[in-house]
């Protein structure tokens, strides 16, 4: 939303680096327009692509190319994890993005910042100085967060669950600086409309058999076509929906593929909550936006990948509560869905578990916890 010089206005700090960066900046901003109607403006910056030097510039573009590696992924997530070395790396990256960083700052005066990238922080507060708007942290991971979200100067960090809170105690933060709030995601999962069969049939998806979705993130990671294949290989009488995300490669060979099963291979869509409706079991990367999704739609979960370091913690709190399996290699991704076809109750009891985890209202309330720092109204 433009800035008027009337309104209080909001700046969030975001990458595409993944889709749940931006997913979670979203559902906030579009919870304060709701409650709050025109009385506050709000903007988005992404920090890499609009305000890193050159080449760091290019790291949402490259991100898809990163995480092909998962092992050194993790290697890197795993050595740079703790609070004095993400300070030291912080430190010794900040004379490289100090220029870039204060045009960010002069360009956008706001009356309130919201991070929601682990990235911005550090480099934002310093170039911000002492004399600053209140500064948020929202984590958008879910369970394994990383030391560079909790940074000490933040005036309050919100954290989607109770580990996440614990991690941030270890990190230094204090209990007055932390709120647990759920993950925020948009209006449009938490309040469907029509039910799911009217919605298979809008979407063109047959109503006689079993919908399984096949998700990878933002980026349509992990061995989706392997999984694809595997599941088509079974025979299992289901439809198969496969979302690529912003995977062009992965689109054109799925769509080149003369399937056996009944298969719909879509790219970047706009219509998840529709998707999610619709669909019987998910088949997803581990990922904190689109397993937040989904406990809201109660849909149950096979995780067949996840990003070493920090989406690990996001398979164990989906399978520990009963709400999927993890299932890493397409012969037991195939064993998993045979199991859920053939014991329907044992799926719905997975359903209830995701159900039993959602957090609708959190997008609502960050937008209550970040419009109370400044000072207005309900609209
Ligand atoms: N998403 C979407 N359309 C797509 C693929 C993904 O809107 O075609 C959204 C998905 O609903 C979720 C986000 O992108 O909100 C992915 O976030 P997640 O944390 O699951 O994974 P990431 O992409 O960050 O690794």
């Amino acid at each position: 939303m433009p800035q008027s010089p009337n309104c209080p206005h909001i700046l969030f700090l975001f990458s595409d680096t993944g889709g749940g960066h931006r997913s979670a900046a979203e559902a906030i901003i579009e919870a304060i327009h709701l409650e709050y109607g025109g009385h506050i403006s709000t903007d988005m910056v992404d920090i890499f692509k609009q305000y890193a030097p050159q080449p760091l510039s290019r790291v949402p573009e490259l991100y898809p190319l990163f995480v092909r590696f998962p092992q050194a992924w993790g290697l890197g997530y795993r050595l740079s994890n703790g609070h004095h070395r993400a300070r030291f790396i912080s430190a010794s990256a900040y004379p490289y993005v100090r220029h870039r960083i204060h045009a960010l700052v002069n360009h956008h005066p706001s009356n309130l910042i919201v991070s929601v990238h682990p990235l911005a922080n550090a480099p934002v507060l310093r170039a911000l100085g002492k004399r600053r708007p209140p500064f948020i942290i929202m984590v958008t991971d879910l369970v394994t967060t990383h030391a560079l979200w909790y940074h000490r100067g933040a005036d309050l960090c919100l954290v989607p669950t109770d580990t996440a809170y614990q991690r941030a105690l270890a990190c230094g933060l204090k209990p007055s600086q932390l709120q647990v709030v759920g993950l925020p995601v948009a209006e449009r999962f938490c309040q469907m409309k029509g039910n799911p069969l009217e919605t298979r049939i809008r979407l063109g998806l047959p109503t006689d058999q079993p919908i399984i979705l096949l998700v990878g993130g933002g980026e349509g990671m992990g061995p989706l076509e392997k999984t694809a294949l595997s599941i088509e290989e079974a025979r299992l009488p289901v439809t198969l929906v496969i979302i690529t995300g912003r995977n062009k490669e992965l689109k054109k060979r799925l769509d080149r593929h003369e399937w056996v099963i009944p298969t719909l291979v879509y790219g970047f869509v706009h219509e998840m909550p529709d998707f999610m409706q619709a669909a019987d079991i998910l088949i997803t990367k581990a990922g904190p936006g689109t397993i937040s999704e989904a406990f809201i739609a109660g849909l149950p979960m096979i995780l067949y990948s996840r990003l070493p370091g920090q989406e690990d913690g996001n398979v164990t709190y989906v399978t520990a509560h009963g709400a999927g399996v993890w299932a890493p290699k397409p012969e037991k991704i195939v064993a998993a869905l045979r199991y859920w076809l053939e014991n329907p109750e044992q799926r719905y009891k997975a359903s209830e578990a995701a159900r039993r985890l959602a957090r609708p209202q959190a997008a609502r309330s960050v937008a209550h916890l970040l419009v109370a720092q400044l000072g207005v109204k309900s609209g």
